[in-house]
């Protein structure tokens, strides 16, 4: 006989009288008059079964040992519940079956946690996700993940991508992370890293006339675990030949939308807004700013240049943000605290500061009566991190945020490269393979730091979805940012001579694009972090819940990777 010939969500009130075989977990047993109910559950839904001692003595007997997440088959008829007994809060919740069969195929010990239990602890849930997994919340999630990735493979498979797989275990490529590191037992002392994603492995395939290139890649990068970050992640990871910006652009858009139809949301309208990186800074503080909201941060520096008030004169950029509220003494002095800890000097509010002003400056600070605005004045990075900062902290604080809405954009016209602190010198805005804007590969060494890249991000509600750019087709540009980076020519070769070496043999201009599909699925799931997407995640410390990874191995094991542990291990 077969376990179960219906699911336990299918049943309507026009089964009545069919005799069926249902198999599932038990949700709740309720003994009622001599009765015994049981919920039972599978991904489909739940569905009462009745267990009659009169009906089936037999199928009593066993009832009385079932407990919460039995396994059961069970056998019978598909009753109508008389009217007072219909369940409107569940689809099958006017009918139920009689049972005449019953058997309980796998049992289980106590529950550390109950399934409809609000508030489990996270590695608890972890720990036992196997039981979690059987709530409704990652049943949702996990089919989601599903339907939306089936919908981006469909819109790839429509435009003939092809689905390449690139290796894991690599050379570290500069993505901006730490590398995992991989020992290998027949090179002692030498190291694979793991992929941080395909990048010089999609170029290559560009260069080897695959055209078209996608892979639902999963990549490494050794960071901090965060609400969006896990240490493995898959991306969608895509590059094409021959294509301008707008063609990858259009790519994306098409896969964001197929995969909001797919899911049954409302997708963005298309095209998405364009905002170019001088304006994201500018009017929002951000690279990625959420435009749910409107409070866009004003310019002041070239108002108050001459200004009285010396912390706005001697500053090198003014900007304030009007906000829709007034604020109490005590409320001000909080927000500047705030403001001090993300790095301002302080923060001005105009109408503690309007004595200090002139005309000329109060009629340019055009502020509507009910309104506060509020100042920073320092280094450029400085006021636009703070402005930005504050704006979202308000506008969450101020309940501006239309949760309803689902804003995505396009940040576009990147500087090539930011000045690092940490390496004394340039590096990468993105990566190290993308191209100038055209016309401005002469800039590259001569004036790196005005040089724009074309290196596009997708946002959506004020998070980073993915990066992409046009890349850089010619040996001979490529090497010139390997320069500006500080890399000798020795370096170069070391580290990429294959990449140099394809791209003198006829590489095909191109460009491509990568997004997180798991904060992508989080963030269409309305989930608050990518853990409650992912089928087994591992928690803030990196550590595993469920299997206890990662783990120490024996001085044997590791002598045969040819490693040997300057700290003694950790129990
Ligand atoms: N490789 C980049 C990343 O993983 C994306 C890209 O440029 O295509 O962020």
């Amino acid at each position: 006989m077969a376990w179960r010939d219906v699911m336990c969500g299918e049943l309507r009130a026009h089964d009545a009288d069919r005799r069926v075989t249902v198999a599932g977990w038990t949700d709740t047993r309720r003994d009622h008059g001599g009765l015994v109910f049981v919920d039972l559950r599978d991904h489909t839904g739940k569905l009462q079964l009745v267990i009659n001692p009169e009906c089936s003595p037999a199928a009593a007997q066993i009832a009385h040992e079932i407990r919460n997440e039995f396994v059961l088959q069970a056998t019978g008829e598909v009753a109508a519940r008389a009217p007072e007994a219909i369940n409107p809060e569940l689809p099958t919740g006017q009918v139920e079956v009689q049972v005449d069969e019953l058997r309980i195929v796998s049992r289980s010990t106590p529950l550390p946690f109950q399934l409809d239990e609000e508030n489990v602890d996270e590695t608890l849930r972890l720990r036992y996700r196997w039981l979690d997994m059987r709530t409704e919340r990652m049943q949702r999630n996990l089919r989601l993940n599903h339907t939306a990735i089936t919908a981006i493979r469909n819109v790839m498979d429509e435009r003939d991508f092809v689905d390449v797989w690139t290796p894991s275990m690599t050379r570290g490529t500069p993505e901006g992370a730490r590398d995992f590191l991989l020992p290998v037992r027949l090179q002692p002392g030498k190291f694979f890293a793991l992929a941080q994603s395909p990048q010089l492995f999609k170029q290559l395939c560009m260069v080897g006339g695959i055209d078209r290139y996608y892979q639902i890649a999963t990549c490494w990068r050794d960071e901090d675990l965060r609400a969006d970050r896990q240490f493995e992640f898959r991306q969608l990871d895509l590059e094409m030949a021959f294509v301008e910006r707008e063609d990858v652009l259009d790519v994306m858009e098409a896969c964001v939308v197929g995969a909001f139809e797919a899911a049954g949301v409302e997708p963005p309208q298309r095209p998405f807004p364009h905002l170019s990186y001088a304006d994201a800074m500018l009017r929002y503080g951000s690279d990625k700013p959420d435009l749910r909201f409107e409070m866009e941060i004003q310019e002041a520096t070239e108002v108050t240049r001459d200004s009285e008030f010396g912390v706005f004169k001697n500053a090198a950029c003014v900007r304030y943000l009007v906000v829709p509220r007034t604020f109490s003494r005590s409320e001000q002095t909080r927000l500047e605290e705030i403001a001090k800890e993300w790095g301002a000097k302080g923060l001005a509010n105009l109408a503690q500061v309007s004595k200090f002003l002139s005309e000329r400056e109060l009629e340019a600070f055009g502020v509507p009566e009910g309104s506060t605005a509020l100042f920073v004045a320092d280094e450029e990075p400085v006021v636009a991190h703070v402005l930005g900062l504050l704006r979202v902290h308000l506008a969450r604080e101020l309940d501006l945020i239309d949760a309803g809405r689902d804003v995505f954009h396009w940040i576009l016209d990147f500087p090539l490269f930011e000045h690092s602190e940490e390496f004394g010198g340039w590096t990468f805005m993105h990566h190290p393979f993308t191209a100038t804007v055209a016309g401005e590969e002469g800039q590259i060494e001569a004036d790196s730091a005005n040089v724009h890249g074309q290196h596009y991000d997708l946002i959506w509600n004020g998070w980073e979805l993915g990066s992409g750019s046009i890349r850089i087709h010619e040996a001979e540009v490529q090497q010139a940012v390997f320069r500006v980076m500080g890399m000798d020519e020795d370096e170069q070769r070391d580290k990429f001579g294959f990449l140099l070496d394809a791209l003198q043999m006829g590489p095909p201009p191109h460009g491509g694009f990568a997004m997180g599909i798991d904060r992508f699925i989080a963030l269409l799931a309305r989930e608050p972090d990518i853990r409650q997407v992912t089928a087994f995640p591992k928690i803030a410390s990196g550590a595993d819940p469920l299997t206890g990874a990662p783990t120490a191995y024996p001085d044997s094991a590791l002598r045969e990777l040819g490693i040997r542990l300057t700290d003694p291990q950790p129990e």
